[in-house]
């Protein structure tokens, strides 16, 4: 078996972090863009661990290599943990980051801040072709603001307050945000279980 691995994205960011983080295991990781015609998997699942293993499993097949994939998301506590593993798409098919925060406010209209508690999730799997599984989650939790501050991350950040300290994710610097967060939690998880999964992955 190779030392290589694939990651089940195109996001060059999130393939650049793991190969950070994978240094000194002498692992190759691949993103999905080494494979051509690699499927795009839809992400049906009602969970983040079910859409986690959906991508890894179906691009472990389809590369023969070991792969890892992730979900993420926002789960609010007074909306039932929605958005939840729709985190991407809560305003519609063409949302955008600007109208799912815009929908979130909506949402939570009236819901006074203690009321408005929340956490990051993110589930990371490993599947080797010969089924092989691992599964890790990372959360980080918070509450949603009735304002948005902050220029920096993505997604919901610019709503999301870090009880640590009162700032919305969006004002972190990366390195910060990144040992406060739910990606950075789940990565670690997965690190500290990755010499036992990869001896089994490899064995086969
Ligand atoms: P995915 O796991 O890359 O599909 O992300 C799902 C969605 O969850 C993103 O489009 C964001 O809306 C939200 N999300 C996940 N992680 C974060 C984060 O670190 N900050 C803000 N939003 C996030």
């Amino acid at each position: 078996m190779s030392n290589e691995i694939v990651l089940a994205t195109r996001n060059q960011g999130k393939i650049t972090e793991l190969a950070e983080l994978l240094k000194g295991t002498g692992l190759a990781v691949l993103g999905l863009d080494a494979f051509p015609g690699a499927p795009e998997v839809e992400e049906t699942g009602e969970t983040f661990e079910d859409n986690a293993l959906l991508k890894a499993r179906a691009i472990a097949a389809f590369t023969g290599i070991t792969a890892v994939a992730d979900d993420s998301g926002l789960a609010v506590d007074a909306l039932s943990g929605a958005p939840g593993v729709r985190s991407a798409r809560y305003a519609g098919e063409d949302a955008t980051d600007a109208t799912n925060n815009a929908r979130l406010l909506r949402e939570l209209s009236g819901v006074p801040l203690e009321k408005r508690t929340a956490r990051f999730v993110c589930v990371m799997a490993a599947v080797s072709p010969s089924g092989d599984e691992v599964v890790v989650r990372g959360e980080w939790e918070g509450r949603v603001a009735d304002q948005a501050r902050g220029e920096g991350g993505f997604g919901y950040d610019p709503l999301f307050v870090d009880p640590v300290d009162g700032r919305h994710a969006a004002e972190l610097p990366r390195d910060e945000k990144n040992r406060r967060s739910h990606r950075g939690a789940a990565m670690r998880a997965l690190l500290s279980c990755w010499p036992d999964f990869w001896k089994s992955a490899k064995r086969d």
